[in-house]
């Protein structure tokens, strides 16, 4: 990490850092809607420039936040290519276009006439890190839906299935796979703590789950922490949209089964999809943007979520729900199904004598 003392002072511009001082990292936007990056900028800091800095984090380019460009940018990269600028992270957002055919003549980086999955590859080899930012990077994502007329796919991953542009059996230089910070956009937060994690040398092989995302925020469930606990633990489901209820039972909330702390972590400092009355759509998963139904309503069958909580057994999560039915407090029950608090909490005696 850099040694603050040795940090230069006043407005930053990216790649301000002494030369070899920091963790360097290159941002690359390929197929996707640059929504990772409007994510970042929400990241929770005053100083943006400053938190990297301070962390360690040379941003060497960006193209929405660096002024390099044209040749000035292509002879960064001839210089990590040639071995004269280190890498430590290549920060890809967006998926992957592999058309028309393989070529991926379908997305040219402007200016230098060659496609971007080809700048990947040679950038990939060359850097101890590769991230994907975002489930676009990660998984194909949107960009990857319907009849995929680009050929989108991931680094890594072609939907859940290992591949992609990298391949399965990729490593980048530190031995790690490409790190899937998925998400659609995916939060700051994770972003930011990956990098500084990547900086400090304190994320390794065993900080990654099964789908190579960092443990940091994919180890927790969106259900989490999400302020319709109560009314889930009662099954007091919402049945339209901006009702307060729980929205597992009818409005397609995967919160129970989606790996991310949207609850723990709050966007914003305050907000996350449940809270703002939208269903979790489950953004860090693969396939999340072809779910086989619409997203606000729940599949079931025999009157049962198809998708049940991670974790829990059919019979059980029956057996639960009609007991909790059957003992739901008539403020839940009356909320649920209301945009407003019908029904205060009683006031109790807490004290014991
Ligand atoms: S709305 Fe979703 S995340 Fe919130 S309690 Fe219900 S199932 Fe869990
Ligand atoms: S709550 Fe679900 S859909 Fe919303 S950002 Fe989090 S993981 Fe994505």
């Amino acid at each position: 990490m850099t040694d603050p003392a040795t940090i230069t002072t006043g407005p930053l511009q990216a790649g301000s850092l002494p030369v070899d001082e920091g963790f360097k990292v290159l941002w690359l936007q390929s197929g996707g809607c640059g929504g990772c990056s409007m994510s970042l900028l929400c990241a929770d800091t005053t100083d943006f420039h400053g938190e990297l800095r301070l962390a360690g984090i040379d941003l060497l380019w960006h193209p929405s936040l660096s002024l390099e460009t044209g040749g000035e940018v292509s002879a960064l990269f001839e210089r990590i290519l040639d071995g004269r600028q280190r890498l430590d992270a290549l920060c890809i957002e967006g998926s992957l276009l592999r058309g028309p055919k393989g070529t991926g003549r379908f997305h040219l980086l402007a200016g230098t006439g060659v496609p971007m999955i080809d700048w990947v590859r040679r950038l990939a080899a060359r850097a101890r890190h590769v991230v994907a930012i975002g489930s676009c990077a990660a998984w194909g994502g949107v960009t990857a839906g319907g009849v995929n007329p680009t050929d989108a796919c991931g680094l890594q991953y072609d939907d859940d299935r290992p591949g992609g542009l990298l391949g399965a059996d990729f490593r980048s230089t530190s031995g790690l796979p490409v790190i899937n910070i998925a998400g659609c956009p995916t939060h700051p937060g994770w972003v930011i703590e990956s990098l500084m994690a990547l900086a400090n040398d304190e994320l390794q092989a065993t900080d990654l789950d099964a789908l190579a995302r960092p443990r940091l925020y994919a180890d927790q469930l969106v259900h989490h922490g999400c302020t319709r606990n109560e009314y889930y633990e009662f099954k007091a489901s919402a049945e339209k949209p901006s009702d307060l209820g729980c929205m597992m039972e009818n409005m397609g909330c995967k919160g129970t089964q989606v790996h991310a702390d949207c609850n723990i972590r709050p966007w914003n400092g305050a907000g996350s999809c449940t809270r703002g009355g939208y269903a979790c759509i489950a953004c860090t998963e693969p396939g999340f943007q072809e779910p086989g139904h619409a997203f606000h309503q729940t599949p079931k069958l025999a009157g049962i979520p198809i998708g049940l909580p991670t974790d829990m057994p059919k019979a059980w999560f029956v057996a639960l729900a009609s007991l909790s039915k059957s003992a739901t407090p008539r403020r839940v029950k009356v909320n649920a199904t209301a945009d407003h608090l019908e029904v205060a909490p009683a006031i109790r005696r807490t004290r014991l004598k």
